[in-house]
């Protein structure tokens, strides 16, 4: 049937790990969530797209700022005015069930995460503040990591710190997921050593598609795979192919190997990066453009139930397990 992708998307509930809309904002004041924003996301374009939950991340650079935590107090409360100024058409969610309610009164469930281990601020009791605020994953690294993990552009000698486990400990006690896309090799594998939780990567492709490093190794797919993780499905075309274009076939190449590495989808996400990107695959320009993507696995060849995991159920069962 021409249109059974339409059904299966509309009928699905879409969770895309991974927005900078916050980075845009900061940048653009005037580019606004409610309405005009002239990037990747706006609400509208949310709509349009069929998007239910949209995960909204705050990054700072890590040498553009004195106090990384202040700061990032200060960029949630930018976003939660944003959302307010949506007139409740955009609700921010803790919980499963707060995002189960938010998307049956069809309205857009928000999480709020975090992108760089810097935001923290080196004390680990920040991570109980920011909790509060509603942060439901850390990055643990951003491409230039801290002194307690190393990030995709560090040395991979560099690894997790006795401090950094103890990051890991209390975001394991609190129920915030960890996050090891742009952690680096050495890092990623302490990680893994250190604790037995179900870990993510939310925007990272295939390095045996792409050997790039903000691509994950077939080893570490496989062990995020087998803890019952997840890998957000990212868009960028230098980590899609290593170059300025690409395709919705590009972005299947990577679906289609980790599918074929694991055995099943049930690893596979979506993390599209949307607003942290300046170019975009044809075909996945903006954030109304998910349903192209659901096309294309249902032309793929992609079971009606396996899409539905692909766009949100295999997020979904990762976010009730650990945040609950
Ligand atoms: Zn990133």
């Amino acid at each position: 049937m021409e249109n059974q992708y339409k059904i299966i998307h509309q009928s699905s509930i879409v969770v895309d790990l991974h927005n900078d809309y916050m980075e845009e904002r900061v940048n653009h004041p005037e580019h606004r969530l409610f309405a005009n924003s002239k990037h990747h996301t706006d609400l509208a374009r949310l709509k349009e797209g069929g998007v239910n939950v949209q995960f909204f991340v705050i990054w700072t650079r890590p040498d553009d700022h004195e106090n990384h935590f202040t700061r990032a107090v200060e960029l949630i409360d930018i976003l939660n005015h944003d959302i307010d100024e949506c007139n409740g058409e955009i609700k921010l969610a803790g919980s499963y069930s707060d995002i189960l309610s938010t998307v049956a009164n069809g309205k857009i469930a928000a999480v709020l995460c975090l992108e760089g281990g810097q935001l923290i601020g080196d004390n680990v009791d920040n991570i109980n503040k920011l909790y509060t605020h509603g942060m439901r994953y850390l990055t643990l690294a951003w491409n230039y990591g801290t002194e307690w993990c190393g990030g995709a552009n560090d040395d991979d000698s560099k690894g997790l710190t006795q401090f950094g486990k103890q990051v890991i400990n209390r975001l394991n006690e609190l129920g915030v997921m960890i996050d090891v896309s742009h952690v680096n090799k050495k890092s990623l594998d302490d990680v893994l050593a250190h604790t037995e939780q179900t870990i993510i990567a939310t925007h990272s492709g295939a390095y045996a598609v792409n050997p790039v490093k903000r691509n994950l190794r077939d080893e570490h797919i496989k062990e995020i795979a087998r803890r019952g993780g997840i890998i957000g499905s990212v868009f960028y075309p230098y980590f899609l192919n290593n170059t300025d274009k690409a395709t919705i076939n590009d972005v299947m190449n990577h679906i289609n190997y980790i599918r074929n590495l694991t055995g099943s989808v049930d690893c596979i996400a979506l993390g599209s990066d949307f607003d942290g990107i300046e170019i975009t695959p044809d075909g996945l320009e903006n954030v109304s453009k998910f349903p192209n993507l659901t096309k294309a696995l249902f032309d793929s060849g992609y079971k009606p139930d396996e899409i539905t995991k692909i766009l949100g159920q295999n997020a979904l069962r990762v976010f009730k397990n650990i945040c609950g």
